[in-house]
């Protein structure tokens, strides 16, 4: 039986009143910072870490996908002109001019994502925990830190939840699902490493293709004891500034995987950092044995936590499914378009499914994904958004996080500016400020 104790009441200091106030900074909550900002709302963004970019930084997921559909650039706006900020300051290669898609160097997006949140006038908010939305009559009116500082109460109109695990809706009393069908059954947990001194003159395409193959040889030799016969992700970092030597350059992988956590469990959380830093270990030693280019190969960095894919998807107006993703649905109040693959890892650990659109096509997300069913006040961004487990499979990559993240923070300032909740915006607005931006809507 679980034994409870009762906190004492407390008095808690307002520290500061808000037109809208973004909680996590991840890749949609900086995006939603920005626009919101921009367009003329007092914003403040709260953080729990000291830097900015989430999943993409403190995760070190280091990878975007692209905004290109096979026909068009689909993605403008703010996303669009951070992508080229990074690459201009050095922090990112372009693999392809067309896609958009880049690998980048996590230091770089924290520099440049904070920035340019700074530049449009936020003021940000590090190492504070969001522990408590201030709920009145079904309306989120505020959020409680805690921190160093103590405990710290501010009010905002808006509060847009980007926490990627949706904390500040699920404690305000919104519905939320986790999980595929079954709360437990969920995709596998991340570790992501960069190795370096890499010799990338000896790789070759064809020993990647190989990998599965070395994988099953190390796994007979008790030498791979990851639960994955494969990578899933991996690429070349060129670090800002640093000297071009092909035969000593850094590479990021995607290849731990630790199963059953629940992001949302601090139990669970712990074991996955334990267990993913132990994996570290036999990735390193499997490459430096068996992937050519790789025997000198050394432990460049680990990400500062576990990356996490999937948690709570917070019940809204609408739940976006993967048919509307598959069929390219368009919609009356779609605000974000979207056109990559739905990628659902095996609980089991085994592989990994990409189910594509058809070449030249893109889904839009309805505004009404943004909005908690029977909550006002609160808009919703990033990876927490009202999807069913599949189209999270495609809505949960940066590239979709951070339109979305522009979406809400529009969206919000015009909730401010008409003095309305942003249920009762009128979305028009919204869609033609973002088609302005030059989204594909
Ligand atoms: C292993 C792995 C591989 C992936 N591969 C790719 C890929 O190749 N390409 C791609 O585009 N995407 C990929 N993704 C997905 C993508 O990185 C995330 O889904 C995306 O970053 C989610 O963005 P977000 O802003 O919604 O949330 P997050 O990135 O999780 O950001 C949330 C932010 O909120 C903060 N926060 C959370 N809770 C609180 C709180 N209570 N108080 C204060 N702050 C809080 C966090 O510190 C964080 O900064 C991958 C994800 C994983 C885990």
């Amino acid at each position: 039986m679980v034994e409870y104790f009762i906190e004492k009441e407390r008095t808690v200091p307002v520290k500061g009143k808000y037109d809208v106030i973004v909680c996590g900074g991840g890749p949609s909550g900086f995006i939603a910072a920005i626009a919101s900002a921009r367009a003329g709302a007092k914003t403040l963004l709260i953080e729990r870490y000291g830097f900015l970019g989430g999943t993409a930084t403190a995760g070190m997921m280091v990878d975007f996908g692209s905004i290109y559909d096979g026909n068009q650039v689909i993605v403008g706006g703010i996303t669009h002109e951070f992508l080229h900020s990074l690459e201009k300051y050095g922090g990112a290669w372009m693999r392809d001019e067309k896609t958009h898609s880049m690998v980048f160097d996590p230091e770089s997006m924290m520099m440049v994502s904070q920035e340019m949140v700074l530049e449009a006038g936020c003021t940000i908010l590090f190492h504070s925990w969001i522990c408590e939305p201030i709920v009145e009559n079904n309306v989120v009116k505020g959020v409680i830190t805690e921190s160093k500082s103590g405990r710290q109460a501010f009010f905002g109109k808006v509060i847009i939840d980007t926490t990627g695990d949706g904390d500040i809706a699920a404690r305000a009393g919104a519905q939320f699902e986790i999980g595929h069908g079954r709360p437990d059954i969920l995709q596998p947990v991340t570790l992501e490493v960069i190795v370096g001194n890499v010799d990338v003159t000896k790789i070759s395409v064809d020993a990647f293709m190989k990998v599965k193959t070395f994988i099953a040889e190390a796994k007979q030799n008790n030498e791979w004891t990851i639960p994955t016969e494969r990578f899933f992700s991996y690429g070349r970092v060129i670090k800002r500034g640093e000297p071009v030597n092909p035969k000593s350059s850094f590479f990021f992988f995607n290849a731990t995987n630790v199963l059953n956590v629940n992001g949302c469990d601090v139990e669970d959380l712990t074991r996955a950092e334990i267990e993913s830093r132990r994996q570290v270990d036999c990735l390193i030693r499997f490459l430096r044995k068996y992937v050519p280019g790789f025997e000198n190969c050394y432990l460049d960095r680990t990400a500062a936590q576990v990356g996490i894919r999937e948690t709570r998807r917070i019940i809204g107006d609408y739940i976006l499914s993967r048919e509307d993703v598959i069929s390219a649905r368009h919609f009356e109040d779609g605000v974000v378009p979207g056109c990559n693959s739905i990628d659902v890892h095996d609980p089991c650990g085994k592989d990994f499914k990409h189910e594509y659109l058809k070449p030249g096509t893109h889904y839009e997300i309805p505004y009404r994904c943004f909005l908690p069913k029977g909550l006002d006040g609160i808009l919703t961004g990033g990876r927490c958004i009202s999807a069913d487990y599949r189209a999270l499979g495609s809505t949960r990559v940066m590239v979709v996080c951070m339109p979305i993240g522009e979406a809400v923070g529009i969206a919000a300032s015009i909730a401010v500016k008409e003095h309305c909740m942003p249920r009762e915006i009128p979305v028009s607005k919204l869609r033609s400020t973002l088609r302005n931006a030059g989204m594909s809507l």
